[in-house]
């Protein structure tokens, strides 16, 4: 129970001035929705903040993993689609592995991240999301990732250039780049995937990840 309290309060510490709403007074709409597309029994968590320990990245993220998880239950969907923890997430699945209740909070995020592309909302984490869209892309096209291709769309895109140029981060780029190189660690080329077909056909299948 102590736990319970815990998690709701640390929750609201992330939404300042925002009065707590309970479950009854949004609805289980969301929660039921999330558990009918992922599959994953919401319900069962508990609080106890496992996954949250395991991750490794929950140190970067404002809305921490168990915290996700009530976000969920009390159907704050907006709120977690703003977050930074939808595009900070490695989807390493350590925080599912850990759960004693089996909820998958890895698929809970990653489900999250796919509503946040169709969503209006501008992404905490622009250049993270604009990444995931790249390579969601470049993966539809080949069936395979060739790194160099990646990071040529990726830099192709909207601002993107500009930003790392801004940041300084570009001459890390090719610094990183050339030494893989030299290092036969990045291919020019990479022949597409013999299954490309299937690959589009379950990209088709999906909810519209790629716009
Ligand atoms: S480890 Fe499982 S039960 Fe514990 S807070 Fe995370 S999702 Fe909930
Ligand atoms: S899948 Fe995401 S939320 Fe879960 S442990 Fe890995 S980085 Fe953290």
């Amino acid at each position: 129970m102590q736990n319970i309290i815990s998690g709701l309060n640390q929750a609201h510490e992330h939404v300042p001035g925002k009065k707590r709403k309970l479950i009854g007074d949004r609805g289980d709409f969301f929660l039921n929705r999330m558990q009918g597309e992922t599959g994953v029994n919401i319900s069962a968590c508990y609080q106890c903040e496992r996954c949250t320990n395991a991750c490794p990245v929950s140190h970067f993220m404002d809305i921490k993993p168990h915290q996700a998880i009530r976000y969920v239950q009390l159907g704050w969907r907006e709120d977690l689609l703003k977050s930074s923890t939808i595009w900070i997430c490695l989807s390493c699945e350590m925080c599912t592995t850990y759960c004693p209740n089996e909820v998958d909070v890895a698929e809970i995020i990653h489900h999250l991240r796919n509503m946040a592309v169709h969503s209006s909302i501008t992404p905490k984490e622009k250049s993270l999301a604009v990444f995931h869209q790249t390579f969601l892309e470049v993966l539809r096209k080949s069936g395979r990732i060739n790194e160099l291709r990646l990071m040529n769309a990726y830099y192709l895109k909207p601002d993107i250039l500009h930003e790392r140029i801004k940041n300084n981060i570009l001459k890390e780029d090719l610094l990183l780049g050339m030494a893989l190189l030299r290092k036969g660690r990045l291919k020019l080329f990479t022949p597409k995937f013999r299954a490309i077909k299937e690959i589009k056909k379950a990209y088709s299948q999906t909810r519209g990840e790629i716009v």
